[in-house]
């Protein structure tokens, strides 16, 4: 929402934005990490939490979100949580189509292989 040059803005969306995204980053993460699903767990934690609007000048959003209490963080990461178990049981698209980072896929002798190479290389130069 615009008004002039003051925007009135959820400070919530964007916690709950900047901690899913640290979420789906994780290399252990065992859902669906498309950006559909990103998605949905953003809408869902949103609808668990109090919105905190805030005015601020055009720019001027970082200040604003540096006020926010560890407490605040505590609660969204828990609403976050919650939201990705819901939607890692129910997506909004088929289960086959979920893409997962696969992580325990990786082949440890390959990957130990893999550094001695690199090693070796070093070691040749
Ligand atoms: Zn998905």
């Amino acid at each position: 929402m615009i008004i002039e040059k003051y925007h009135i803005t959820n400070v919530m969306e964007h916690i709950v934005e900047e901690i899913t995204n640290e979420m789906f980053a994780m290399p252990n993460i065992d859902m669906c990490i498309c950006d559909r699903c990103r998605a949905d767990v953003i809408a869902l934690a949103l609808n668990h939490l109090h919105p905190k609007y805030v005015v601020t000048e055009k720019g001027r959003l970082y200040s604003e979100l540096q006020n926010y209490t560890f407490q605040t963080r505590a609660e969204v990461l828990t609403e976050v949580l919650k939201a990705m178990e819901k939607v890692k049981e129910h997506p909004s698209h088929p289960k086959e189509e979920s893409i997962y980072r696969n992580e325990e896929n990786i082949d440890l002798d390959e990957l130990e292989k893999h550094f001695e190479n690199i090693s070796n290389n070093k070691k040749n130069k």
